[in-house]
């Protein structure tokens, strides 16, 4: 499944954030597929279209796709030399596909930081820094091992060597390895490492209580400061206050959409992470829907349409026939399946079909 690992120096609201999205949480026995650990939390990813489409099928359920987020904590500065749980943090944020990386930008004198002082740039290059230290670890030992091999002649450890030695120098320089321009090939050459820094990263900027409207204005100078490094960077940030959403994480859907509304947001913090996090992973959502259930489910862009029935089950992409699709705003426009099929806004569509995002998908197949 995809998830998004929270990372952070301590003290910055993140186990605040993560007790809000365990709160939100999903109820797991729609989500087998899902690991269920401590410190994993699976959310709903909220979409619209869902309901819409719920509205004009009417079925006995439906099922909104999940999100993982992991709470990894423990990073302090040191990390890749072991300090605190280290190495151990370290293996887990391998494991995830993306990065949400809080960073303290509010204030309150009674909560102290780690490092003596708010200073968002110096947050995020302590944590970085040690993500590029653990890296360039990795990558010494690639080079080293590598090395022997292309004294012998090996052509083909020599394009990966060439290839580590231009990574390598990204890193000593403190540039995460996703900041080069690499080709599809060269990603392809190096994946098998799982670097850390070469996840794409959302940073979430942690303001207080009643500051988020001064901070979506840019009057917060902390937020400006990390939206400065992130653009830089090519990364997107979230403004969130995590002591808003462990509360709204506790109130029933009516009650959050009224204290939304008085706050004057459209939507929460936590959604707006989700569906960040989303966009950040190129992930998108397709629709199942029958009288017994409606649901969603996420797959990537790009993918065609056996692989996106292998996430409903295996045997779905094993015995694929074909599919049939209606787009969402052909049904929207015709208002009920019926009609949608009577203007023929059906198709049939093979095993080379590329999935849109919104189609609603009906899998034929053998068993
Ligand atoms: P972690 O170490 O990064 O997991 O940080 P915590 O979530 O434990 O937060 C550290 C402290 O900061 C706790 O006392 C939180 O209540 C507090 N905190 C977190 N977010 C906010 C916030 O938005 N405003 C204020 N005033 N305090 C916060």
């Amino acid at each position: 499944a995809n998830s998004c690992g929270i990372v952070g120096l301590p003290n910055v609201g993140k186990s605040t954030l993560f007790n809000a999205i365990t709160q939100a949480g999903a109820e797991s026995a729609n989500y087998p597929f899902c690991t269920i650990e401590p410190n994993v939390g699976i959310v709903e990813v909220p979409d619209p279209r869902l309901n819409k489409l719920t509205e004009i099928v009417v079925p006995k359920k439906t099922v909104p796709t999940a999100f993982q987020f992991v709470d990894i904590a423990g990073l302090v500065r040191g990390a890749s030399k072991g300090e605190g749980l280290g190495n151990q943090f370290l293996s887990h944020i391998r494991e995830v596909d993306a990065i949400a990386h809080v960073v303290r930008c509010f204030e309150d004198e009674n909560i102290t930081h780690v490092e003596g002082k708010i200073d968002p740039i110096n947050d995020i290059t302590t944590i970085n820094l040690e993500l590029i230290l653990a890296d360039l670890e990795s990558v010494d030992r690639r080079i080293d091992r590598l090395g022997r091999k292309v004294k012998s002649g090996d052509k083909e450890a020599k394009v990966e060597y060439d290839l580590l030695l231009k990574v390598k120098d990204a890193l000593e320089n403190e540039k995460p390895a996703r900041s080069l321009d690499l080709t599809d090939d060269e990603q392809k050459m190096i994946h098998h490492f799982h670097m850390l820094t070469m996840k794409p990263v959302l940073y979430v900027a942690n303001v207080s209580e009643d500051g988020i409207h001064e901070a979506e204005a840019g009057n917060n100078p902390y937020v400006e400061k990390v939206r400065e490094f992130a653009t830089a960077e090519g990364s997107a940030v979230v403004i969130i206050s995590a002591k808003v959403e462990s509360e709204i994480a506790e109130m029933d859907e009516e009650d959050k959409a009224m204290f939304l509304e008085e706050l004057g947001l459209q939507e929460s913090g936590l959604d707006r992470l989700i569906r960040e996090a989303y966009t950040l992973l190129g992930l998108i959502t397709y629709f199942t829907a029958g009288v017994q259930e409606v649901r969603a489910w996420t797959i990537r862009r790009g993918t065609k349409a056996p692989q996106a029935a292998a996430v409903i089950h295996n045997d779905f992409e094993r015995g694929f026939i074909r599919a049939e699709v209606v787009a969402y705003n052909d049904l929207m426009e015709a208002g009920s399946m019926n009609q949608a099929k009577e203007n023929g806004k059906f198709r049939l569509e093979g095993k080379e079909y590329v999935v849109i995002d919104g189609d609603i998908m009906h899998f034929r197949f053998n068993v």
